[in-house]
């Protein structure tokens, strides 16, 4: 007979983790599909420094590992593989998986997280695990204490990047590839007027001047209209060019933002399919934080057990 289970948790980063060790905790039969990046994207940065419970630091891939091992522990299966699709079916739900699989459920969890958009200059990559790029000053801000950083964009979430990184660091260049800013006007102010932020318009970025020991120490950026290259001496280089949330696969089956984010009903982890719950920075566009996505995720669990318990 064909297998049906509980509940399919599709994701393996913080929010799919942490609802993996409540479900299994809880005893329910569930599969958690971890996609093409097991983890997820905190195993691509070196130390997280603001994770509560680790006063001396940890590294990002060590965390996901104690929080696979925690869920595994108490009995959650996994699979490497991703979902392609999914279509309601009688009550429940099938998914489609990249390996040509299904998988059928009653109960789902979507916390694919979400990727930044990248430059798409060389070495990118390897420059974000703690070479100096960084998509979240936030997280990373403290690591550039007293040092020259440049921020690359020109809408709100630049300036806001631009206006934290004021506070710690010797001076932050804004670049920007327009003549005028994006941002809300309060927000565009706040930077002109900051003595520490110099914004350098109409440039954009095409590469990055590496140290001996593979850190960055400039940022060069080439003016859109006269094309004259110019060299910015920093350490850190933030980019707010944007997030893309990972749910192209599944717009056609949940109601999506206009810029891809799973709409949730009434900021809950509730989607307006009946067990299908949603958590982490698939949803989130505005916290992007693993404790955050933790928390989302524990929710979408207890969410989905209660649901699964109420519908039998
Ligand atoms: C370089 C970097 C440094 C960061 N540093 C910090 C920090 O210091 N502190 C902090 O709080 N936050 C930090 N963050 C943010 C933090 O990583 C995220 O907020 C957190 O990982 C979100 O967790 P998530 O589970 O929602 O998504 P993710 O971690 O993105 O995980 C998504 C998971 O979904 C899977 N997936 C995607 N699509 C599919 C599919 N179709 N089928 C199956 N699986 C799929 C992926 O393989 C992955 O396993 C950092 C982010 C980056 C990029």
């Amino acid at each position: 007979m064909e297998t049906v289970h509980e509940l399919v948790i599709i994701g393996g980063g913080c929010a799919g983790l942490t609802a993996a060790i409540y479900a299994a905790r809880a005893k329910l039969d569930f599969v958690v599909l971890q996609g093409s990046l097991p983890g997820g994207l905190l195993t691509q940065t070196t130390e997280v420094e603001n994770f509560p419970g680790f006063p001396e630091s940890i590294q990002g891939a060590e965390l996901m590992d104690r929080m696979y091992q925690q869920a595994k522990q108490f009995g959650a299966r996994f699979l490497i593989d991703s979902a392609t699709s999914v279509s309601p079916e009688n009550k429940g739900y099938t998914l489609t998986l990249a390996s040509d699989q299904f998988l059928k459920t009653q109960a789902l969890i979507f916390a694919t997280g979400s990727h930044p958009k990248s430059l798409g200059l060389p070495q990118e990559k390897e420059l974000l695990g703690g070479k100096g790029l960084s998509v979240c000053a936030t997280c990373d801000g403290f690591f550039y204490r007293n040092e020259v950083v440049c921020v690359i964009g020109g809408g709100d979430s630049a300036c806001e990047e631009a206006i934290f990184l004021s506070k710690l660091c010797k001076k932050v260049y804004l670049i920007h590839r327009r003549n005028s800013l994006r941002a809300s006007k309060i927000m565009a102010d706040r930077v002109i007027n900051n003595p520490k932020i110099e914004i350098v318009w109409s440039h954009v970025p095409v590469d990055f001047s590496i140290d001996s020991q593979g850190f960055i120490e400039a940022l060069k950026v080439r003016n859109v209209s006269t094309n004259e290259n110019r060299s910015l001496a920093c350490k850190g280089v933030f980019l707010a060019i944007g997030w893309q949330p990972n749910t192209e696969h599944f717009k056609d089956f949940l109601t999506l933002d206009a810029q891809g984010y799973i709409q949730t009903l009434n900021g809950s982890v509730c989607t307006n399919h009946p067990g299908v719950f949603a958590a982490g920075d698939c949803v989130d566009a505005r916290y992007r934080q693993a404790c955050v996505a933790v928390g989302m995720g524990a929710q979408a669990a207890l969410e989905a057990e209660k649901w699964l318990m109420e519908n039998e």
